[in-house]
């Protein structure tokens, strides 16, 4: 049914779902992703927008989109200056979106839109404010990717991030959720890290990742890379503490070889000077990781204040019972 008013025509002009989706280079595939996803979005029968942010294209996407606009209103264009990146892209949109709910999604149909409608069904059936799209089948994956994948949650997990294993960007938030994630004052956050952290009330929805459907990843190892870096950053300040732990460890050497040039020296097998020069040497290379540590560990703290996460989400608080709910405003 496509005669539904756009959200444009509405009183209070906020559509019911907001449909972001981050895109560059992406004109092999926008037309069959607007093929499939407006199906999709007219059968729910709700007011809804499709924020697509071109994030610095290079190639025909963002006139492919301005052309796409005569023929369906709902979809909106944000056009970022350069090339800023997947999550920068989401953010972008997230921060422009009006939707009550707001689901992200990639524009290359590995995540099928089919899911979004389910995604909204259990968030209205089971009060929840995040409904996670969980991989369950990524056989079509390249195996690099996959091993990849599998080491990069692997990895968040032990540094102590919340949250479903291979549940990437495809997923649901309510307007509480998202105006919690917009309210964080770090740069660089890694939405599939921050939002489980923020502890709202969540379901998940498995799926059959697809195969991209056409043109090539946006996604080279370069970018990879950016995301894991940015994801251990975000996550925990344990690398900081490596100094530490190696100076520490130095220490112990140095005073073994400590201990071991004492002997040879009064032994009498050994070359002179080569007993208090290794001591020297050692005993100092452990001091400045020692102290490279102590940096590490107020450069932490500073980080965390930086981050500025709340330490917590309140609930329910019977004091101000019925205004807070369960977090949703
Ligand atoms: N993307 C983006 N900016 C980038 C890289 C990717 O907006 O710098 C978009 C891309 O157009 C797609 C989504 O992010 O909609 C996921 O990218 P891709 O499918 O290339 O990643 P992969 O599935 O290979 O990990
Ligand atoms: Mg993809």
């Amino acid at each position: 049914m496509t005669s539904h008013p756009s959200f444009d025509t509405l009183p209070n002009g906020a559509p019911h779902l907001s449909v972001v989706v981050p895109m560059y280079d992406e004109q092999e595939v926008l037309p069959l992703f607007a093929e499939r996803l407006r199906p999709v979005l007219d059968g729910l029968e709700v007011p809804y927008e499709v924020v697509c942010v071109d994030d610095g294209s290079r190639d025909a996407t963002a006139s492919l989109l301005h052309a796409m606009r005569r023929t369906w209103p709902q979809v909106r264009l944000i056009q970022l200056r350069a090339n800023s990146g997947h999550q920068a892209a989401i953010s972008a949109g997230l921060a422009r979106a009006r939707g009550r709910w707001m689901v992200t999604i990639d524009a290359d149909l590995q995540d099928p839109p089919e899911v979004i409608a389910q995604m909204l069904e259990v968030a209205e059936r089971e009060h929840v404010d995040v409904v996670y799209g969980v991989r369950t089948d990524r056989s079509t994956d390249t195996a690099f990717k996959r091993v990849t994948a599998e080491a990069f949650y692997a990895l968040m997990h032990r540094l102590g991030a919340r949250g479903a294993m291979n549940a990437g960007d495809f997923r649901l938030m309510s307007r509480t959720t998202v105006d919690a994630v917009l309210a964080l004052p770090e740069t660089n956050r890694v939405l599939r890290l921050v939002v489980p952290a923020l502890g709202f009330p969540s379901a998940d929805v498995g799926y059959r990742r697809d195969e991209r459907a056409a043109g090539e990843s946006k996604y080279p190892l370069s970018k990879m890379i950016r995301l894991t870096l940015d994801s251990v950053t975000g996550v925990s300040s344990a690398p900081l503490r490596l100094a530490t732990w190696f100076g520490l460890a130095g220490f112990v050497l140095a005073f073994a070889v400590a201990a071991f040039a004492v002997v040879s020296k009064l032994t009498g097998h050994s070359i002179t000077g080569w007993a208090s020069t290794i001591v020297v040497v050692s005993g100092f290379g452990a001091m400045q990781l020692l102290c490279l540590g102590v940096l590490g560990e107020y450069v932490g703290r500073l980080f965390q204040s930086a981050q500025a996460r709340p330490t917590h989400y309140v609930a329910y608080d019977s004091f101000e019972a019925g205004g807070t709910g369960t977090g949703r405003g």
